[in-house]
């Protein structure tokens, strides 16, 4: 049996690998269409899967309708009437038989339109149900008139993934075509046969069919759920694919020669002398994980992840001092200047004393100031800190021997590729170190780090005192001043941070600015500053200077000081607006507090009513500060999008799977990704195509 997966059709003669050109009806025109969407060969429009279905195999009564949801509904056209009152529009009332009325929105009409639409009239329409002024109504929903008996769908209605110029029924006829020269079983299918068997999974052929062309008795809640196994089945296989290629950007690196980087004991032993603590155990074991790595003539890929506070940065730095020691450049990145900053003071700290020459590159270091770094790092500079800046063209390094990237999830695996072309030069490519202050369940670090080898720093630097977290209603604001006032007085300092949902720095930092003059008000006696991210780089500094140094009692501020901001004696951090945070986010921000030996505390204040959302999050950050515990319920509650931040999961760009409902999947996809690598390597390329593309080619470069 083994011998089936083996003796596939060729691809020459794969009808998945034909261009889509030579499917019955698509010219040139409508293959650059397809183009658009990755679509080039017909097996990618096998595997160009519905995004989610409509429902059109029942009616709804209208009495029955929810808002929120998408429906059927069928009715008698009672009034029609246009109005022009702020802008025009069209209103359709619709009643039925269950005695109730829903209107019909339009915005944008033509003359036509309103013609036809006669009282009496009878309609079937689909749309999403809202709220409107009176009652229930669907804005510019899909609609029919029905003459006589007209039988609604027999199927589920797929809805995929469309752009400019290609409607849904087009491309469903073209995915029909492409269907229709869907191979037999045994030719389809690049999992060999006895990794596949034992999971029991549907076949590939009939779970391609029931997700395109789901049958008139398929399971549809199933099937609208993501639950069904034709659905299982592809996101299997998918995920699957995602693993191999991960492992093969991999497996391509460590082909690679990285120079080897061995231990300079005595340059380590005054580094660490000089050091104001001890390593914790934690710290002393992942550093140690590092330095082995590090020691081999194979690139490293090593993930750190340790909670926020726990003390990555100081093994950042050792893992530099070997890159050091051997003569080998080191570039830090941070994904925002702020977090730059401080690495770059952390760094000059340490090894300005060591006589150890530090170089700082980011976006708004120019004209000759920039110029300078340049030439530095070109002649070998041994310790760049910057943000992305680092990356781009133009900018080279001598002998860069190592890549450390802070808070990895705001990258992507693209700008990875891009750090190690940098060592491109001298023919070595440079170790690469990423750190995350957001720990990742299991089964998520399984999909999406299936590429790095991870390193846990299980444990705080000692003497830190748990933060103590309560939710306030924002109608008790004048008590939090009041305790503020009272932290002030003590010599103690405080934070109080302003959050928005809107994305806009803009917006953040009028909000910060109007929080900033109230407070000054309301606390004549405490010096409050303001940081936010549309301040001058020297201004922020300025502000953020005097907090560290003291003179700031309490320092009014946007998220931009969501990670790394570094204030041992701050001890108590207010929240506004927390119910808008994601957990994560929430738990990065309060890890500012709790720093130093002093009780900290930090309070959210939220704005009522909370959602049952918002409600279980800010219990959540009550009852715990485990980052891990944290990170696992975020995952439950809100998905990996938090966790991993958008631009991955975008990056991931998952069609069928999703990794937290389908979890369960990863141990075996790990399995069988393992064994297919190892015994049918070509098969493993060929899946990671078919469902990559484009994509998967990148990796390969
Ligand atoms: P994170 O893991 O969140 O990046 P940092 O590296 O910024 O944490 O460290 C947080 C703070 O803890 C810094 O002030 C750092 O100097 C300090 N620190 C790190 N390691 C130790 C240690 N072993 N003992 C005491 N303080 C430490
Ligand atoms: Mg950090």
């Amino acid at each position: 049996m083994v011998a089936t997966a083996g003796s596939h059709a060729t691809a020459m003669t794969d009808p998945g690998l034909e261009p889509v050109a030579t499917l019955p009806g698509v010219g040139p025109a409508l293959a650059e269409t397809l183009r658009k969407l990755g679509i080039e060969r017909v097996q990618d429009l096998w595997f160009h899967l519905p995004l989610r279905y409509e429902d059109r195999t029942r009616v709804t009564a209208i009495r029955d309708l929810v808002a929120g949801d998408a429906a059927q509904v069928e009715g008698v056209v009672e009034a029609v009437e246009t109005g022009f009152r702020y802008r025009p529009q069209l209103k359709v009332a619709l009643t039925d038989a269950s005695h109730a009325t829903l209107v019909l929105r339009f915005f944008h009409f033509r003359r036509q339109q309103v013609e036809q639409f006669k009282p009496g009239m009878r309609l079937r329409c689909y749309g999403a149900i809202r709220h409107g002024q009176h009652g229930l109504e669907m804005v510019h929903p899909q609609y029919r008139a029905l003459h006589g008996d007209t039988p609604v769908e027999a199927t589920l209605t797929p809805i995929y993934p469309v752009t400019e110029g290609l409607g849904q029924q087009r491309l469903r006829s073209v995915i029909d075509k492409a269907l229709a020269r869907l191979p037999d079983e045994t030719a389809l299918e690049l999992i060999p046969h006895e990794m596949l068997q034992p999971l029991g999974l549907m076949p590939l052929r009939d779970a391609l069919l029931g997700v395109h062309r789901p049958a008139p008795d398929a399971d549809v809640p199933a099937l609208l759920a993501g639950a069904h196994p034709a659905q299982q089945r592809l996101a299997f296989e998918e995920l699957l694919a995602h693993h191999l290629s991960l492992k093969r950007l991999r497996a391509r690196i460590r082909k690679q020669r990285a120079p080897a980087l061995p231990n300079d004991s005595a340059l380590e032993k005054k580094f660490l002398e000089a050091l104001p603590f001890m390593l914790t155990r934690a710290q002393q074991r992942v550093a140690a994980e590092v330095g082995h790595d590090l020691a081999k003539r194979v690139p490293m890929l090593r993930l750190v992840q340790g909670d926020v506070g726990s003390g990555k940065t100081v093994v950042a730095a050792l893992a530099a001092l070997h890159a050091i020691a051997n003569g080998w450049q080191t570039a830090l990145m941070a994904p925002t200047e702020l977090l730059a900053e401080q690495h770059l003071r952390s760094f000059r700290a340490w090894f300005e004393p060591l006589g150890i020459e530090v170089a700082w590159l980011v976006g708004k270091v120019t004209g000759r100031a920039r110029a300078k770094v340049l030439e530095r790092l070109a002649a070998g500079a041994p310790v760049a800190v910057g943000t992305h800046a680092l990356m781009q063209d133009g900018v080279e390094f001598e002998r860069l021997g190592l890549a450390v990237v802070d808070e990895q999830h705001r990258f992507g695996v693209q700008q990875r590729i891009a750090l190690r072309d940098k060592g491109a030069a001298v023919g070595e490519a440079p170790h690469q170190l990423v750190l995350t202050a957001t720990p990742i369940p299991r089964t998520l670090a399984m999909s999406a780090y299936a590429d790095l080898d991870v390193s846990t720093l299980d444990e705080l630097p000692p003497g830190r005192t748990p933060v103590r977290t309560v939710a306030i209603a924002n109608g008790r604001r004048d008590e939090v001043i009041e305790r503020i006032r009272a932290a002030c007085a003590e010599g103690r300092q405080a934070y109080w941070v302003c959050t928005l949902i809107e994305d806009s720095e803009q917006l953040q930092a009028q909000a910060a600015e109007v929080a900033h003059a109230q407070l000054r008000k309301a606390l004549p006696e405490c010096s409050v500053g303001l940081v936010h991210g549309r301040m001058k780089p020297k201004e922020k500094q300025v502000a953020m200077d005097a907090f560290k140094a003291g003179g700031i009692g309490l320092l009014v501020a946007t998220t931009v000081i969501e990670v790394g901001v570094d204030v041992p004696n701050a001890s108590l951090m207010v929240i506004e607006n927390a119910e808008r945070l994601g957990l994560a986010q929430l738990h990065q921000l309060r890890g500012r507090v709790g720093r130093g030996a002093v009780a900290s505390s930090c309070v959210l204040l939220y704005q009522p009513p909370l959602s049952g959302l918002a409600q279980q999050r800010l219990e959540t950050l009550r009852e715990t500060n485990d980052g891990f515990v944290i990170a696992e319920k975020d995952l439950r509650l809100r998905g990996p999008g938090e966790l991993l931040g958008t631009r991955q999961t975008g990056e991931m760009g998952f069609r069928v799977a999703d990794i937290v409902r389908d979890a369960s999947l990863m141990p075996a996809v790990q399995r069988v990704g393992t064994a297919m690598l190892r015994e049918y390597p070509v098969l493993a390329r060929r899946l990671t195509e078919r469902w990559i593309g484009g994509a998967a080619r990148f990796a390969d470069a």
